[in-house]
């Protein structure tokens, strides 16, 4: 397989689907582009929606993270704007997401003179207004900072004739439903204007943006193997609130690359951070606490290899993409079962063998009952030997007894290494 085929060939469903960017209406300039970039194959989501996004259609692509949506929609935008003069405006959920698909357009549209501004919380409004009166060909923002332009007219978006939603799922879970309405409406109308829409779902609250605000989209869904990562190897321990920072820093020990920790809180962010650090270990946090030049700095500080360790909660790491991440630790279970599959989504990716430990605490049983359905999968317990054992319990949380916490029914998976076979998994 080419290096840069990141997918199962099997979910090539439709063989007409160009196999290559040269086969594609991608003008020659970008094409040489992307080809010094490396970029050769299309992913699957690729292959489907560039065509039809050049074509001009509107589009919804369903793909989970990793499978290429950025250049799915950066090519036909970048193209597109070209023609007709019209500028582009990019919708995304955060800050990380806002830099990286600019990072993106920059990679490919740098060399042909393609003017950016991303307009996101957390930055100065002043700066951002330069960026503005330079007339970019697209704004990449968040919807929140978008409406601050609006209301302090520096910004008019009545020559947008490419809209992108990107993660729009992730949007409208944040709460930015009222802004994005307050948005479509000083866009052009959708008939004046392309509209690409990109989600991991579709919830209904989508469906109907797709109905009222896009010409007859086409849809276009990248059948998933499965719905966690099948290049993810994933295990669970089941640990105590207490022990669960000795847990981290022993698998840290154990493990040699990159690793993303997961918290449910900023202060637990920070924490964390702050005891691996004093433990010796390169670490840095991403939260919504933190200044944006401070989010910068742990971001690329992560992808350089200066902190080995990057702690992080779901909305801060959200979209991000950084290359190689041996380890995801979920140090504290996601609040909402999907979001598992979006942060184990962090590693294995384009091809890779990644690795996810989530740590349950013996009351959370109902919370990895709720992340199996969603992964359809069994979660296999492994043991540490350092630490003292104990047992999921499926009743509700506050059920914290001591019974059953002699553990030890599955025995220990240590030592022997941690293959694949798993001596150390069980039933519960
Ligand atoms: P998504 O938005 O679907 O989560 P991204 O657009 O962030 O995915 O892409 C994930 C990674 O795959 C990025 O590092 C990107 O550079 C890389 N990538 C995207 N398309 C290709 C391709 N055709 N060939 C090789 N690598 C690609
Ligand atoms: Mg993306």
């Amino acid at each position: 397989m080419p290096e840069h085929d990141m997918h199962d060939p099997t979910a090539h469903a439709a063989n007409e689907d160009p196999t290559t960017f040269e086969e594609m209406d991608i003008s020659p300039k970008l094409k040489a582009i992307l080809a010094e970039k490396g970029f050769t194959t299309p992913t699957p989501i690729q292959a489907q929606a560039i065509p039809s996004g050049l074509s001009g259609t509107d589009m919804i692509g369903i793909a989970q993270t990793g499978t290429g949506k950025t250049l799915a929609f950066s090519i036909p935008t970048i193209q597109r704007i070209g023609k007709d003069g019209g500028k582009g405006l990019i919708l995304l959920p955060t800050r990380e997401l806002a830099l990286q698909v600019d990072e993106e357009l920059q990679k490919i549209g740098g060399k042909i003179g393609l003017r950016t501004a991303v307009l996101i919380g957390g930055a100065n409004m002043g700066r951002q207004k330069d960026m503005i009166r330079k007339n970019p060909h697209i704004i990449i923002a968040t919807p929140g900072r978008l409406i601050d332009h609006l209301e302090q007219r520096s910004i008019k978006l009545d020559s947008v004739s490419v809209l992108v939603f990107d993660e729009a799922d992730r949007m409208l879970d944040m709460g930015f439903a009222p802004q994005i309405n307050r948005i479509l409406e000083m866009v052009p109308s959708p008939e004046q204007r392309q509209t690409l829409l990109f989600s991991a779902t579709m919830p209904e609250e989508i469906t109907r943006i797709a109905e009222t605000h896009m010409r007859l989209p086409v849809r276009i869904e990248i059948a998933r193997a499965g719905t966690t990562s099948e290049n993810v190897e994933q295990e669970l321990y089941v640990v105590a609130k207490t022990d669960k920072q000795q847990l981290l820093e022993e698998l840290l020990r154990e493990y040699q690359g990159s690793v993303l920790v997961f918290s449910r809180t900023k202060h637990g962010a920070k924490r964390i951070n702050r005891k691996l650090r004093d433990a010796g270990f390169t670490s840095d946090e991403i939260h919504g606490n933190r200044t944006l030049g401070q989010r910068k700095s742990a971001l690329s500080g992560f992808k350089s290899g200066k902190y080995r360790v990057l702690v992080a909660t779901d909305i801060a790491a959200r979209g991000i993409d950084v290359k190689g991440i041996e380890l995801v630790i979920n140090f504290d279970l996601p609040t909402q079962a999907e979001d598992y599959v979006h942060r184990i989504g962090r590693t294995g990716r384009a091809g890779h063998e990644g690795r996810a430990i989530s740590f349950a605490m013996p009351d959370e049983g109902k919370e990895v009952m709720a992340i199996q359905r969603v992964t359809q999968a069994e979660l296999p317990i492994t043991e540490h030997p350092t630490l003292p054992k104990h047992h999921l319990h499926r009743g509700a949380r506050g059920s914290k007894g001591r019974g059953g916490g002699r553990g030890g029914r599955g025995g220990r998976n240590r030592g022997g290494g941690r293959g694949r076979s798993g001596g150390g998994r069980r039933r519960w």
